[in-house]
């Protein structure tokens, strides 16, 4: 396991002042990544930095997206990209969405966060967290308790995803 002993911050801010526009370590964003990855152990590179910014300056992008973003301003492998995101997820420190094209859509936003699909596009929204959390309190404790009851299993998290389509009736343009 990595220690910040082992692992000064002030070398990683370092890495990140070479690489141009990506890694101010005043940005809130940095400094939350920096904290999650520090809580699982893991460094906070350049890389990783770059990936989780400009994640959280899109709209939900695919990791194919991403790369082409990322990629112009740093030197990445696309492999890089995916092995980052797969870890971001599976840390909890971003969402993969499935969506309507079989592929996966990333977002930066925090765990308690939802997403509306537009069907028959490939885009997504996310839903204002406070409608989120309403959403999240209307749950009712006793059929949680049901669901781990009946399957034997404890629920740690939730996920809730809605679909539809315009109600203006525009079409949706895949952003
Ligand atoms: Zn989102």
């Amino acid at each position: 396991m990595v220690t910040d002993a082992q692992n000064p911050a002030d070398r990683d801010d370092q890495a990140a002042a070479d690489q141009g526009s990506f890694g101010d370590s005043r940005s809130p964003l940095v400094s939350r990544l920096r904290s999650r990855l520090r809580m699982e152990g893991l460094r906070c590179t350049p890389q990783r930095l770059a990936i989780y910014e400009t994640l959280c300056g899109s709209s939900h992008p695919t990791a194919e997206e991403l790369h082409a973003s990322v990629s112009s301003r740093m030197s990445m492998s696309l492999a890089t990209v995916y092995n980052t995101l797969d870890l971001f997820s599976s840390k909890g420190i971003i969402l993969r969405i499935p969506s309507n094209s079989g592929s996966f859509r990333y977002c930066g936003g925090q765990r308690s966060h939802m997403h509306f699909q537009y069907q028959g596009s490939d885009r997504m929204v996310d839903v204002p967290l406070d409608l989120g959390e309403k959403i999240m309190d209307s749950i009712s404790e006793s059929v949680l308790s049901e669901i781990e009851e009946r399957l034997g299993v404890r629920i740690d998290g939730m996920d809730v995803q809605f679909m539809g389509t315009s109600s203006s009736g525009q079409e949706v343009v895949d952003s």
